[in-house]
């Protein structure tokens, strides 16, 4: 993967695509984090000499709506940054776009609309990729958490324009590289969240390489029904039951530890005043819900890993933006931050619970990308990392 060491960026005007993709409210940033997270690599471009010209996308319009407009962003760059960011309302591949990057001096700083906003962006049009490139002298992809995306801004541009990794980029693929390649053990990895579909890739490909996994969340209804538990009203994608008793085999197979939840906290409604029960997870009476892994449960996970000396962990364990379903995600979060091991986190429930709880940095490493470090870690590598020349055998086992 060609890095910033091949660029210099002196008199250049650098287009970097960066994922700003964060949460607005009321017209303003309400998680700078991803923010934050790319200014090492725009400062490092700024000394270097160069101008900027950033693009990224912001959730997901369907075509031009202002309600999706970068324009709070550039604003909470300017902050972070300390120097004015000049945000470019037009379309990214307009004639209006081109004259206002034209004219910035080294040192200044374009932020371009939502390139959501073309129709052409996920598409990864072909004419759209030129458009941007006409924007810059060389591009630099530091957007981790979209490298995952077939996008004109992701990858069409990288092959229109000299390209190279930013440093989140790099230290991203570092990070996760380091999960798959050479992991100390024993290696755990702890998986959560809403559906098993989103993770079936990552459970398939990672468990000849962990020495255990854990799953909780609602994900785990879904095996605990396919191994002939209740589940109750419990969320379960029944059209993936065969394929969850196809992974417990295939744990079994390899002799990998895969624990569900044996105890979990049922409700009827997802309302913090509900009525709770703990109940066995393999008995959800009628009409109740498991929204939480329940107290025995965050025992065993936490015992579990205890002697872990590397562990990924990525989606919450319960309905954890609804308290008191919280608690096994936060009893995760509390459990990984306590141990010495290399802990990563992604995804962005998972890791909005770690901060929550003021953990962030008591793990080794917080991915800024959750389906991108899940696809990651399933295929060794990213349309976004290949683009960029992909990984040599250096890069893959250090
Ligand atoms: P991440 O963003 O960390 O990758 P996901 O997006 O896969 O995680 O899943 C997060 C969602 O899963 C949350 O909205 C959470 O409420 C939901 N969830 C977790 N456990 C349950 C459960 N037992 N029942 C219903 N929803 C759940
Ligand atoms: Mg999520």
């Amino acid at each position: 993967m060609r890095t910033l060491k091949e660029l210099d960026p002196h008199s250049k005007r650098v287009l970097v695509r960066v994922d700003y993709n964060v949460p607005l409210q009321e017209g303003r940033v309400r998680d700078d984090t991803r923010i934050r997270a790319s200014l090492p690599t725009l400062e490092r471009l700024l000394t270097g000499g160069a101008s900027l010209v950033l693009m990224s996308h912001l959730g997901r319009p369907k075509g031009v709506d202002p309600a999706f407009s970068l324009a709070p962003v550039a604003q909470a760059l300017e902050g972070l940054l300390g120097r004015p960011v000049r945000f470019v309302p037009s379309l990214p591949s307009s004639e209006a776009t081109r004259e206002a990057v034209a004219g910035l001096a080294a040192g200044e700083v374009a932020l371009l609309e939502n390139v959501r906003f073309e129709p052409g962006e996920k598409k990864n049009d072909p004419e759209l990729a030129r458009a941007y490139a006409r924007l810059g002298d060389a591009f630099v992809l530091d957007a981790f958490g979209s490298a995952h995306r077939e996008h004109a801004s992701v990858v069409g541009v990288a092959r229109e324009l000299p390209s190279y990794a930013g440093l989140l980029m790099e230290k991203e693929v570092k990070a996760l590289g380091r999960l798959l390649h050479h992991p100390e053990r024993p290696f755990w990895v702890v998986l959560g969240g809403a559906k098993v579909s989103d993770k079936i890739g990552v459970i398939e490909s990672l468990l000849p390489r962990v020495d255990g996994m854990a799953i909780g969340g609602a994900m785990a209804f879904t095996f605990l029904k396919a191994a002939g538990g209740r589940v109750g009203a419990s969320l379960v994608e029944d059209d993936k039951l065969e394929l969850a008793l196809r992974l417990l085999e295939r744990a079994r197979e390899l002799d990998k530890p895969l624990l569900l939840p044996s105890d979990v906290v049922a409700a009827r409604a997802i309302r913090e005043d509900a009525e709770t029960r703990v109940v066995p997870a393999d008995a959800v009476p009628e009409g109740w819900m498991g929204l939480d892994i329940g107290p025995a449960t965050r025992e065993a996970f936490a015992s579990a890993l205890a002697g872990a000396r590397t562990v990924f962990w990525n989606g919450p364990m319960g309905v954890f933006e609804t308290p008191p379903f919280d608690t096994g995600t936060l009893a995760v979060a509390e459990a990984l931050a306590a141990l010495e091991a290399y802990t990563v986190v992604g995804g962005g429930d998972s890791v909005a619970a770690v901060r929550r709880l003021g953990y962030a940095d008591r793990f080794s490493h917080v991915s800024t990308g959750g389906g991108a470090s899940l696809e990651f870690l399933e295929r060794g590598t990213l349309p976004g990392i290949e683009a960029l020349g992909g990984l040599s055998p250096e890069e893959v086992a250090p």
